[in-house]
């Protein structure tokens, strides 16, 4: 056989990833947002800033100035950045086994899905598929429903129904369920037969739903409408009036899952067993990792062997950032934390002048101001050195990581008054 010279990767792998990207000096956020710009497809606007370090609840941008956090990348980082168990887990398992396709299972795959199946108390016969993001986990959920097609007279169920104010995800099947006519519009036809329904009204759910149903999306609160979360007693009526008809109850938790709401699930309160709950954003404590967890052995084998796939889905690394991730929320009592801590925030916000309400449970908080400033308020957050969020003209979402301190979200309590006076001042 012929030597074949290698590559020496050893010495490649002791590069630091900063100087792939800086070969001379030092590169402004000015200077990296004119790169972006002329790179980078315009989709989301120009970014508010170039981050490019973070520990715990603390992000630093390109110019070296410092954040709180309030936001954590939309309800992803949950145990902060840079987290050093879940860093060192991670890193583990790349150094040992990084992808290996779905041809092939690893134990950390297996584990996670008998981890989440736990945490669900999801009854003999549940299954999890994995996926890389929420909107794939949705598309996921999305086929099983249309697997759900007959109704008891072999006539077919051609309906699916979502709510007014739903946000399920981007691509075109997800996007059928979302309800924001702007995302889409510029896509239809859509995949069909997706029906939006008024916004916790319960009567017009009962009278949406027939035979013709496969199934009801629902987020149990609405994240990207401004955290709207739906009134008690809804998920229960739901339950009630798609197992009547047959059709299936799907959970969009992609947002409220994983100890968001200070439970696990945001759904487990409700005296409900929904058939399948839609998991992401918190999971891998920000590494990419989407789930579908369907309930009871009926529902979880709709989807058979060979329909439906992904190549990256459950692979090693993802899934033992997952396992690490709720590992850690589980034996540092995060939930405790999340409980504690929202309570104080939202009790805060309460309190501050020119706050008419504020909404959520645990660390997903929604407030609404008494002027249309809310895109100016993230403005002077960042130049105070707070990132927070406007899902709306009037209303400011939180979402940080699960590990924030009662001292850190007093600080940001402290600075609110002043940053709405800045805010109404630009105005
Ligand atoms: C963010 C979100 C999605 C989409 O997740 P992506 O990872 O952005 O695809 C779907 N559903 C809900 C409720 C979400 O909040």
């Amino acid at each position: 056989m012929n030597e074949i010279q290698q590559t020496p990767v050893v010495e490649l792998a002791e590069t630091p990833v900063t100087e792939l990207v800086e070969t001379s000096g030092h590169t402004s956020g000015a200077e990296w947002l004119a790169r972006y710009s002329t790179s980078l497809m315009g989709v989301f606007g120009t970014p508010q800033r170039v981050l490019v370090r973070g520990a715990g609840c603390l992000v630093w941008d390109a110019d070296g100035k410092e954040y709180l956090d309030l936001l954590g990348g939309i309800a992803v980082n949950a145990l902060g950045h840079a987290n050093p168990f879940v860093t060192s887990v991670i890193s583990s398992q790349l150094a040992t086994l990084g992808h290996v396709s779905n041809f092939f299972t690893s134990p950390t795959q297996i584990a996670l899905a008998e981890k989440l199946l736990a945490l669900a108390h999801a009854p003999a016969g549940s299954k999890v598929f994995f996926a890389n993001s929420g909107t794939e986990a949705v598309e996921a959920a999305f086929k099983l429903a249309r697997r759900n097609s007959t109704g008891p007279s072999g006539s077919p169920r051609t309906k699916i129904i979502a709510l007014e104010g739903a946000f399920h995800g981007r691509t075109m099947g997800a996007l059928a369920l979302t309800a924001k006519e702007a995302y889409r519009a510029p896509f239809e036809p859509l995949p069909g037969g997706v029906v939006h329904i008024p916004f916790g009204d319960v009567a017009a759910l009962e009278a949406a739903i027939d035979e013709t149903v496969a199934a009801v999306f629902l987020e149990p609160i609405q994240g990207e409408a401004g955290v709207r979360p739906l009134p008690a007693g809804y998920l229960k009526a739901a339950r009630e009036a798609t197992t009547n008809a047959g059709a299936l109850l799907i959970l969009d938790e992609v947002q409220t899952g994983i100890g968001r709401t200070g439970k696990w699930f945001a759904s487990e309160d409700a005296g409900i067993v929904p058939d399948a709950i839609t998991l992401a954003k918190g999971l891998g404590g920000g590494f990419p990792i989407g789930a579908l967890v369907t309930f009871g052995e009926q529902t979880s084998s709709l989807l058979g062997a060979g329909q439906h796939g992904s190549t990256f889905g459950g692979n090693p690394v993802a899934t033992a950032a997952a396992l690490a991730t709720l590992h850690a929320i589980e034996s540092q009592r995060v939930l405790e934390n999340v409980a504690k801590v929202g309570e104080y925030l939202r009790a805060g916000l309460a309190d501050v002048h020119g706050v008419t309400e504020v909404r959520g449970e645990g660390l997903l908080i929604g407030f609404d101001l008494d002027a249309d400033v809310a895109p100016a308020v993230v403005t002077a957050g960042l130049d105070a050195g707070f990132i927070v969020n406007s899902p709306g003209p009037r209303t400011i979402r939180l979402a940080p990581p699960l590990v924030l301190t009662t001292e850190q979200a007093g600080t940001f309590l402290a600075a609110l008054p002043a940053l709405l006076q800045t805010a109404k001042d630009a105005q």
